[in-house]
C-alpha cells in the first residue's frame, strides 16, 4: 500500500522543519524525509537567528524535530531519489493528529468533500519506499563547492568561513585573509573590512588587472592590502589557522581566512518535474512567486533551494510561508471540487 499524505516535505533543514511545522498544526497529515546533510552542519555555532543566537545547529534541529512531533508530523531519514506527477489522486487527504481524516473533518463542517483536482505526486525514496503526495515542498538546500586549496575542506566553517554575518562577531579585530576565487570576491574583502581592519586579499588565480579601477581604490580606502600570487595551501598548528602560504614559498600569518564557494543547489528533483529555472551569479535557482511557488503546480520551494543568500531565519521563514500557502490552496481546491458535486 502506497502511502498518502497531504504534503511530502523534502528536506528537514531550517526550511522545512519551519514548513512542517505550519502544515502539521494546520491538521494536515505531512511527511518530511530528510537525508540528514544541512548546509551548516561544520559550523559549531548558528548566529545571527533572534532568540537562537549561538545554538549549535544540531541542537536547533532537535528542537524543530521535536516541534513538529507534537503536530503528528512524520519525519525519515531517507533521501528523495525521483518525484513524478500522478494524473490521478482524487480523495487523498490527510490526517490530522488527533486521528481525524480530513474527509471526516470537512464532512464534519456541513460540507460534502468529494475528491480534490487530480492532482499530486509519487515520492520515491532511496530506501525503498515510495509514497504519494498532494503536495509537495522542496527545501532541499546547497551544496557548498569549496576551491581546491590544500587545507580549505577540512577547516571549512572553523577558521575558513565563507559569511562574515555567520562568524564575522566571533573573530573581530583578528588578522584575515580573503582567498579570490572570482573577480567579485572583492566585495567580500571589501566587506569583511566591516570586522577587521588587518585584511589581505590573496588574488590567487585571479590577475590584478583584471581589478577595475573602482575595486581598487575601494580597497585601498578600505586599508585591504592586495596581495599578488597564487595560494598554495594553509598553514595549521596545533588545530588552527595561522597562515596561507603562496606557490612561491612566502608564508603570511592569518588566523582566518573568508572566501566564496561555488554555490550548488539541489534542483535535480524540480528540473525533472519541469520546473522553469533561472541563473543568478551565485548558481541556478527555480523561478518561485512569493510564497515559494514554483512554475509546476502543486510545488512549493523554500531556503537555500530558493537561493544562496537565504540564511536560517529567511529559510525558516520560507517554510512558514510557502507551507501556509498550500494550506490554501488545498482548502480552496477541495471547497471548488465540492461546489461542483
Ligand atoms: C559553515 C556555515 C555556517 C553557517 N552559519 C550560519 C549562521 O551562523 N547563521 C545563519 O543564519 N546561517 C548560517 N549558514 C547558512 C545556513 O546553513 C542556511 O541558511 C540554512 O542551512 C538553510 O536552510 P535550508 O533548510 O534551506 O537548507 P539545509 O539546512 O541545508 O537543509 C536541507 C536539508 O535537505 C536535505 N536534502 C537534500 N536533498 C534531499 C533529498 N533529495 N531528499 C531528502 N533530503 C534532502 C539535506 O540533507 C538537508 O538536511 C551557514 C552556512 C555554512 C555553510
Amino acid at each position: 500500500m502506497t502511502e498518502k499524505y497531504a504534503v511530502v516535505v523534502i528536506g528537514g533543514g531550517a526550511a522545512g522543519l519551519s514548513a512542517a511545522l505550519v502544515l502539521g498544526r494546520a491538521r494536515h497529515r505531512a511527511l518530511v524525509v530528510d537525508a540528514g546533510e544541512p548546509r551548516n552542519a561544520p559550523a559549531a555555532h548558528m548566529q545571527g537567528y533572534l532568540t537562537r543566537d549561538g545554538m549549535p545547529p544540531a541542537e536547533f534541529l532537535t528542537a524543530g524535530r521535536e516541534e513538529i512531533a507534537r503536530y503528528g508530523v512524520e519525519l525519515v531519514r531517507d533521501r528523495v531519489v525521483e518525484v513524478t506527477r500522478d494524473d490521478d489522486l482524487s480523495g487523498v487527504r490527510g490526517e490530522d493528529s488527533t486521528g481525524v481524516r480530513d474527509e471526516d473533518f470537512t464532512a464534519a463542517r456541513g460540507e460534502r468533500f468529494t475528491a480534490a483536482r487530480s492532482e499530486g505526486f509519487t515520492v520515491v525514496l532511496a530506501g525503498g519506499r515510495t509514497v504519494r503526495a498532494r503536495r509537495l515542498v522542496v527545501a532541499t538546500g546547497l551544496k557548498d563547492e569549496l576551491p581546491a586549496v590544500a587545507g580549505v575542506a577540512e577547516r571549512f566553517g572553523r577558521d575558513v568561513l565563507h559569511c562574515p554575518f555567520c562568524h564575522g562577531w566571533e573573530v573581530r579585530d583578528q588578522p584575515f585573509g580573503v582567498l579570490a576565487t572570482t573577480a567579485a570576491s572583492v566585495h567580500q574583502a571589501l566587506m569583511v573590512s566591516q570586522w577587521s581592519k588587518d585584511v589581505r586579499f590573496f588574488l590567487h588565480t585571479v590577475a590584478e588587472d583584471e581589478l577595475p579601477d573602482e575595486d581598487l581604490r575601494r580597497l585601498a580606502a578600505a586599508g585591504v592590502e592586495v596581495v599578488p600570487g597564487e595560494v598554495a595551501g594553509l598553514v595549521v598548528e596545533d588545530d588552527r589557522l595561522t597562515g596561507v602560504r603562496l606557490a612561491d614559498g612566502t608564508t603570511h600569518p592569518r588566523s582566518v581566512l573568508f572566501l566564496a564557494p561555488r554555490a550548488v543547489p539541489r534542483t535535480g528533483l524540480l528540473e525533472r518535474l519541469g520546473a522553469e529555472l533561472h541563473e543568478t551569479p551565485f548558481g541556478v535557482y527555480p523561478v518561485v512567486d512569493p510564497t515559494g511557488l514554483t512554475t509546476v503546480p502543486g510545488v512549493w520551494a523554500a531556503g537555500n533551494a530558493i537561493g544562496f543568500a537565504e540564511q536560517v531565519v529567511h529559510a525558516a521563514s520560507g517554510g512558514y510561508r510557502a507551507a501556509s500557502a498550500i494550506v490554501g490552496d488545498l482548502l480552496m481546491t477541495d471547497l471548488d471540487a465540492a461546489a461542483q458535486v
